[in-house]
């Protein structure tokens, strides 16, 4: 299972940074996970400052 960017996201771009695959993306609202290359070390989820990085 990946890890997911919910509604809370607020575009701040820290995740990205964070992770380690470089699997997170600036979206058109909101920032975005690619599945396939998720490798669930919840990196993102620890950063995220409006906990929007949850795991599926
Ligand atoms: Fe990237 Fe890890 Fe978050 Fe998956 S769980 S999106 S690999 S930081
Ligand atoms: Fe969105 Fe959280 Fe990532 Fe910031 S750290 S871009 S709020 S998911």
């Amino acid at each position: 299972m990946a890890y997911v960017i919910n509604d809370n996201c607020i575009s701040c771009g820290v995740c990205e940074a964070e992770c380690p695959t470089n699997c997170i993306s600036a979206g058109d609202s909101k920032y975005a996970i690619s599945a396939d290359d998720c490798i669930d070390c919840g990196a993102c989820a620890g950063v995220c400052p409006v906990e929007a990085c949850v795991s599926a």
